[in-house]
């Protein structure tokens, strides 16, 4: 009989399949497994950079044009692939000699393994939960145990995830010698650990298969990573549930963030914004704050009254208004102050008029526009304020010459500021969130362009983000 009906997605069907054995088992130490190549390593990356370097060492030019797309073989396929691109016969077997000579090297662990898209994010999720493990389980030998721990740990580091070698179950025979037997020897060996298994993710069906025969209970939900696997498709169990890509969304739902990061609602900047920003549950609303060339007055405006001039008969919300708002609502008011020191003392004036508490304000400026000066003055005057500038400009020597950029932090926090931002579009953004992390400097995320991307940036646990929350599923 054909199923008809829509299965979840399968971090979904993972996600409730983890609740439920939650309540089942309040205070077991509940332990998600995981299947390392072709289920946490995009293992195409491996394949291609030990083919190039066959190419390299040789002299040869076969593999110039190989893509990532062009492989759909496993990294014991390697033949087929020969096969099917246009190489001499007779260089098959040197080729494939090298190939499995090389392809486990500690050289080819560290340079070419990548994770999937988003693995490491729900491995960190699961991480972050409460008497909750992740293992793995894999069918590498014991002998490369240093090189794999080491090369997962340098690819989770910038994520936050950490695989101890308590948590690493390797076959105990030699390569490809009976896996899954070896599959089911790893169940056992984090059972008898004290673990309760919950959940299995590999690329084999053949895997998924054992360790389905050897839990007749089906306490472990067995999910299928369907990248790229040698056995038959058939063998997938019918209890289990495939997927492609690590999607956070279907994961967990946008308000199930880990506690302490503060939201902020990026540009409350009209009327109409402002009563959505009151109704939903994120504490700071930001407004960015410019003076009207027409009226005199300082209101809060997305873009410049110079590059786009104001229509007729529009009317942005008055700051004076919007302080004595937000303050009646007991809300979190975050001040974006775009002309910089010129209009400091009315700001300054119009939050001591309408007596909004130090806690509940935030400061944000350029660096050139406040300048010392501005900082120094606000934070005399709120102290218990936040004080926030951008480092967007330091990124660069964050991770090439920190010490420099130290310098630069020390001086900024000496004239007052409490925060510092990088936009998630930041290249290298998760070594310089963990570079602040190290010195211990409290940071703001922003420029976050959609509620997948928002999660994996809170899965950081920086201090704050800053982001549109009004995109669908939010
Ligand atoms: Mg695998």
């Amino acid at each position: 009989m054909t199923q008809t009906k829509r299965t979840p997605h399968w971090m979904t069907a993972l996600a409730n399949h983890y609740d439920q054995a939650r309540r089942q088992h309040p205070d077991d130490r509940l332990l998600i497994m995981f299947d390392i190549d072709g289920t946490i390593i995009d293992i195409r990356y491996m394949i291609l950079h030990v083919l190039r370097s066959y190419d390299h060492a040789h002299g040869s030019g076969y593999f110039h044009t190989l893509t990532l797309a062009d492989i759909t073989v496993s990294e014991n396929q390697i033949d087929e692939l020969l096969r099917a691109l246009p190489i001499p016969q007779q260089a098959h077997a040197d080729i494939t000699a090298w190939f499995m000579k090389a392809r486990w090297s500690p050289e080819a662990i560290y340079q070419s393994h990548r994770p999937f898209n988003g693995v490491l994010e729900v491995i960190r999720w699961f991480q972050l939960q409460r008497n909750t493990f992740i293992g793995l389980n894999t069918g590498r030998p014991g002998t490369i145990r240093e090189e794999t721990l080491r090369s997962l740990n340098a690819l989770g580091d910038a994520y936050r995830v950490h695989f101890p070698t308590d948590l690493l179950f390797m076959n105990p025979g030699d390569w490809d010698s009976d896996v899954l037997a070896a599959k089911v020897q790893g169940v056992r060996y984090f059972q008898e650990a004290g673990y309760r298994v919950v959940a299995f993710i590999d690329n084999e069906p053949a895997n998924l298969a054992a360790v389905d025969a050897a839990d007749p209970a089906n306490e472990i939900l067995l999910l299928h990573a369907s990248t790229i696997f040698e056995s038959q498709r058939e063998r997938v169990p019918s209890s289990a549930v495939a997927g492609e890509s690590y999607d956070l969304t279907a994961l967990l739902p946008g308000d199930k963030i880990p506690g302490k990061v503060q939201l902020v609602w990026h540009a409350v900047n009209t009327q109409a914004r402002i009563e959505q920003f009151l109704q939903a549950q994120v504490h700071w609303g930001e407004f960015d704050i410019r003076r009207d060339p027409a009226r005199g007055v300082l209101v809060s405006r997305q873009r410049s009254f110079q590059s786009l001039p104001p229509t007729a008969g529009a009317s942005e919300p008055l700051l004076a208004d919007t302080l004595a708002r937000l303050k009646s609502a007991g809300r979190g008011i975050k001040l974006d102050l775009r002309d910089g020191l010129a209009t400091l003392d009315e700001v300054i004036e119009l939050i001591q008029a309408a007596g909004v508490e130090q806690e509940n304000l935030w400061f944000n400026g350029r660096i050139e526009r406040l300048l010392e000066e501005g900082f120094r003055q606000l934070s005399a005057t709120f102290p218990g304020a936040t004080l926030q500038c951008s480092i967007d400009f330091l990124a660069p020597l964050i991770l090439g010459a920190p010490a420099t950029a130290k310098e630069t932090l020390d001086m900024l926090s000496g004239w007052g500021l409490t925060r510092f931002s990088v936009s998630w579009q930041t290249l290298n953004k998760r070594q310089i969130l963990r570079q602040m992390e190290a010195w211990d400097l409290p940071v703001n995320i922003f420029e976050i362009p959609n509620l997948e991307q928002y999660l994996k940036a809170a899965l950081l646990l920086p201090r704050s983000i800053t982001a549109d929350f009004i995109h669908p599923g939010w």
